[in-house]
């Protein structure tokens, strides 16, 4: 059952990033590490060549191959687990995503409870705490963070925080003896993804990057049909992902912050593009190349990118044509085109009512994909606790990831050079 968020809305509290002058006022910034990669300049526009074969810049190789999308046993609990056998989740951040989707679905869990909040908003938390039966003495804020490793209480470390944060909580959750469950993109930088997944290693603990569209039945439904040949053998994936940066929005304005947010739509929003390549190839890439694209003097491109075009290609010489924007209306679509069809995610990966078709020559099909009580939220987060129950590496690991960072990087190092990026060919994991 979902706990819908309450009418008074609890997102009416404001953390407004802008000064009484309008400028950006980053004191409430807890952690601004510098982000790395640095690849894309203020104001970069550069539109680049073709994507051509062969001839590209190179970059480190990738990881061992990522379990993501291998034959994966259903361990999704269907009988729910009695209440004190459940882990314990506090979550990290109570943002517009954490307070209307996560906090609710905890309603729906099988083998997960809410048990403890941190906020930098004492306010907010006491009210949230009272909505979900949360004990205040289990209220944390981001100086007092470190102390839930005295609460037994807590199994599970959820970060919802801005982007740049990711990597410093998942470090201290893991200090503090918890496993973690971080919010995409894992972080900005490939170090920041390095030094979270040995961090948990030394610790003993697991770390999961919540990647619903794996958990969401219409995506689940369309990796099965091009496993099973439906769709004969996979050629092309496209995939687009847009909507409208609102700088009136204060869960956009850290969006707008290079230092918080790492990068603009493609961090955002291009990584369900991203994933939807890999899932649905169950490749890859081995060669990447983008092109960015931002609109002259628009205020909210000062420091991140706006539109992202970027193409992939994978051994089995299928290729995936790729996008995100800030600034076109919304579209999160995702196409597979193989030898005997195609199938189509539209929409793919809302937070409910995605729709699935095929596409043969017998004409074009509506799916009727059967829709689980839980949303993707509850089942992904049941997962992890399963996971960590059974000791079972969860579906989507640090090394999930990373890997799609690599990629994010390797696309800015294009963009920059203006050709394509070739990577080490690292195969099929599925
Ligand atoms: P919000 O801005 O709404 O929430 C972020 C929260 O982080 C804030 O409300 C605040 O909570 C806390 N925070 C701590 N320090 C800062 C800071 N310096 N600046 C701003 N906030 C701070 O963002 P979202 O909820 O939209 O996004 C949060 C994360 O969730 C991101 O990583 C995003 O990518 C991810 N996300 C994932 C989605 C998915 O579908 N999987 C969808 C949307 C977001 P408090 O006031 O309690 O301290």
């Amino acid at each position: 059952m979902r706990v819908p968020p309450e009418p008074s809305s609890l997102m009416e509290i404001p953390m407004n990033l802008f000064d009484k002058d309008g400028r950006l006022d980053l004191s409430r910034r807890l952690f601004l590490r510098s982000t790395g990669g640095g690849l894309l300049g203020s104001g970069l526009g550069l539109i680049g060549p073709a994507f051509a074969q062969g001839g590209g810049g190179s970059m480190p190789g990738l990881p061992p191959s990522r379990p993501t999308g291998r034959p994966f046993p259903e361990m999704e609990q269907e009988t729910p687990v009695e209440p004190g056998r459940r882990l314990g989740w506090a979550v990290v951040g109570l943002g517009k995503f954490a307070l209307n989707q996560i906090l609710p679905s905890f309603g729906e869990s099988r083998c997960s409870k809410l048990v403890a909040l941190v906020s930098g908003n004492r306010q907010k938390a006491e009210q949230v705490a009272s909505r979900y039966g949360v004990d205040t003495r289990d209220l944390y804020d981001y100086q007092t963070f470190d102390r839930i490793a005295d609460n037994p209480e807590v199994d599970v470390v959820y970060v919802i925080l801005p982007n740049a944060l990711h990597a410093e909580y998942t470090v201290r959750a893991f200090k503090a003896g918890k496993h973690v469950f971080c919010e995409k993109p894992m972080a900005v930088t490939v170090e920041e993804c390095e030094t979270m997944i040995s961090a948990g290693r030394e610790a003993g603990r697991k770390l999961m990057v919540a990647y619903r569209a794996q958990f969401e039945p219409h995506n689940v439904e369309a990796i099965r049909k091009v496993r099973d040949g439906e769709i004969g053998a996979l050629r092309l994936v496209t995939s687009d992902h847009g909507r409208i940066l609102d700088p009136k929005d204060p869960a956009d304005q850290w969006r707008m912050v290079k230092s918080l947010a790492g990068g603009g739509s493609r961090y955002d929003i291009g990584i369900y593009s991203l994933q939807a390549a890999r899932y649905l190839t169950g490749e890859e890439p081995v060669e990447a190349f983008g092109q960015i694209a931002n609109t002259k003097d628009d205020p909210r491109f000062r420091e991140v990118e706006d539109r992202v075009a970027f193409q992939l290609r994978f051994p089995s010489g299928a290729v995936a044509n790729l996008s995100s924007s800030y600034s076109t209306a919304s579209v999160k679509r995702i196409q597979a085109f193989g030898e005997k069809g195609s199938i189509i995610l539209d929409p793919a990966t809302e937070y409910e009512g995605n729709k699935l078709a095929l596409q043969t020559e017998k004409g074009r099909q509506e799916v009727k994909v059967k829709v689980k009580e839980q949303s993707q939220f509850a089942a992904e987060m049941d997962h992890f606790s399963q996971s960590v129950m059974n000791n079972h590496d969860p579906k989507t690991p640090g090394e999930e990831g990373l890997r799609d960072i690599l990629i994010m990087q390797a696309i800015y190092q294009s963009a920059c050079e203006g050709r394509p990026v070739s990577m080490e060919a690292t195969g099929s994991t599925r």
